[in-house]
């Protein structure tokens, strides 16, 4: 018998009472790992109503107390690193030490909501008229509610939740139907770190479940992770429905090697940037731009990317993890169909990649195209597997115009020994993550997560001092207390006597 995986109402895991339920495979076998159901909608109701009434209370609680949830929380995280990595990698199929970055990288954002005191600090203003003082507050806004995507499901949960909580909001989490159990771990420790009962609620399902949080009157907020397409829908029905929205979307990250850069830095960082996790990462870089003379690595890049191989979660020899269905990999095998048939050169061809101890996972090779033109589905497209693409350019002019042409803008990266190069394509670049010699320049959680153009609907970022933005208003006092003086009749006027 698998588990079925429960909600978490009201501070209680509760089995649903849907019928509706979605298996949970193992990628590297299709074995049934779990059932998740798709809430009923009196289910996602309760959850709304359980978070709302829990807001009473919490927004009244101290900033302190909210930290010190946080401290116990990160130190709970911490503690069971290895297990929760394990329950991640067997889920997602990722290798353990990457399961462990993508909790890692997660707990690092609940340690910065443990500095929610000196984040959420207003500003002042004494005397601004004579004896007025003004002063702002940052004050929560309710119950907020997070959509999140299967690639990361530790991180991406905890880039939302703790931060949304330790504001002062209540939340509601509807993680990806593929990895459910990830997030359900992390849920259980924040209830065994102190959460009190409605802090957070899990619900489970798909559209019809975000779809429902979308029109539902008592959520002011939605942060969402995941695809284009799915974005688009949460940014436009969310903001119809007069919510605010950050929507964080797909990708195609562009890593500029200058003639000048280190040759064997090159090609490690772009191996692990482009391969690692199966290139299902948003920061992933899928397209390798040389720049003039430093074309010649190519046959180089070529033979490391040969040595890596996919394997299973707990194999250390192996370089990534299986895709994380049959569907994506039979994606990932047309699109590297569709680059051969127009006229791509495919150097590197994983299509028939085969891991003898899981002959059923759903396994792609490194894949390496060179004579890629932009108009080509393989570079236009997200690919989201192991899939890299060479584009050729004289002058990194050229290499900017090409970049800043595509409609993504999450990530890029340049390669190079000049200060000056790197000056100028931190600043000419339109995209919103640049990393200087640094292949996947994810911020650390004091900064924010910006992505920008197709790769993200909003305007308030992930973590940062920009999620305490999103997550609270802002309330501006002006205040005068009187001493005996006796006022000098009506102000008729707009400004202040
Ligand atoms: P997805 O869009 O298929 O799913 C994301 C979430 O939306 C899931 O919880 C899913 O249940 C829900 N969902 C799916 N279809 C829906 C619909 N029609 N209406 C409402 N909700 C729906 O994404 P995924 O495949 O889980 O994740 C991979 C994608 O996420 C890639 O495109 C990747 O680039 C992107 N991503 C972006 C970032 C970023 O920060 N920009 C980070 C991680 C992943």
């Amino acid at each position: 018998m698998t588990q079925t995986v429960p909600l978490l109402i009201g501070g209680e895991m509760i089995q649903s009472e849907s019928r509706n339920l979605i298996p949970v495979t193992d990628p590297a076998t299709q074995a049934v790992i779990a059932q998740v159901p798709c809430a009923t909608e009196a289910e996602v109701d309760r959850a709304v109503a359980s978070a709302k009434a829990a807001f009473e209370s919490w927004k009244e609680t101290p900033v302190s107390e909210r930290a010190r949830l946080m401290l116990r929380y990160q130190a709970l995280l911490k503690d069971n690193h290895d297990e929760i990595a394990t329950i991640l990698a067997k889920e997602t199929g990722k290798t353990f030490e990457d399961a462990r970055g993508d909790v890692w990288r997660g707990i690092e954002v609940v340690e910065h909501a443990c500095n929610i005191a000196s984040l959420s600090m207003g500003e002042t203003v004494e005397n601004v008229a004579r004896k007025i003082d003004c002063y702002s507050y940052t004050q929560p806004l309710g119950v907020c509610a997070g959509i999140t995507p299967f690639n990361f499901p530790a991180m991406i949960p905890l880039w939302m939740f703790p931060m949304a909580i330790a504001c002062g909001n209540t939340f509601v989490l509807k993680p990806s139907e593929q990895d459910p159990l990830t997030p359900m771990r992390l849920a259980e420790l924040f209830r065994e770190a102190g959460a009190p009962d409605g802090l957070l609620q899990v619900i489970h399902g798909g559209k019809e479940q975000v779809d429902q949080l979308l029109h539902h009157p008592d959520i002011p907020a939605i942060s969402f992770v995941g695809s284009v397409a799915v974005g688009e829908h949460i940014y436009r029905t969310g903001t119809d429905n007069m919510k605010r929205v950050q929507a964080f979307a797909g990708a195609k990250n562009h890593m500029v090697i200058m003639p000048d850069a280190q040759k064997q830095q090159v090609i490690n960082n772009l191996v692990g940037a482009s391969v690692g996790a199966g290139g299902q990462r948003c920061m992933a870089i899928s397209v390798a731009v040389f720049v003039g003379e430093s074309r010649k690595w190519i046959p180089e890049l070529r033979e490391a990317m040969a040595q890596v191989r996919p394997g299973l979660w707990n194999d250390p020899e192996a370089g990534y993890g299986p895709l994380i269905n049959p569907q994506a990999k039979e994606r990932v095998l047309r699109f590297i169909q569709e680059g051969k048939e127009a006229g791509a050169e495919c150097l590197l061809d994983g299509s028939e990649c085969v891991v003898p101890d899981a002959p059923d996972g759903n396994w792609v090779g490194p894949t390496l195209f060179t004579r890629v033109t932009p108009e080509m589905s393989i570079y236009r497209e997200e690919i989201f597997g192991p899939v890299l693409v060479a584009i050729e350019a004289e002058t990194l002019d050229e290499a900017i115009r090409l970049i800043n042409e595509n409609p993504y803008g999450n990530g890029t990266s340049i390669f190079t020994a000049s200060g000056a190069a790197a000056r100028k394509y931190q600043h000419e670049i339109q995209v919103g993550q640049v990393g200087i010699n640094v292949p996947v320049p994810v911020p650390l959680p004091f900064f924010s997560f910006t992505g920008w153009r197709k790769s993200f609907y909003g305007d308030q970022h992930a973590y940062g001092k920009q999620a305490v933005k999103f997550y609270t208003e802002t309330k501006t006092v002006t205040a005068r207390w009187f001493e005996d003086d006796i006022a000098s009749g009506p102000n008729m006027t707009i400004a202040l006597k």
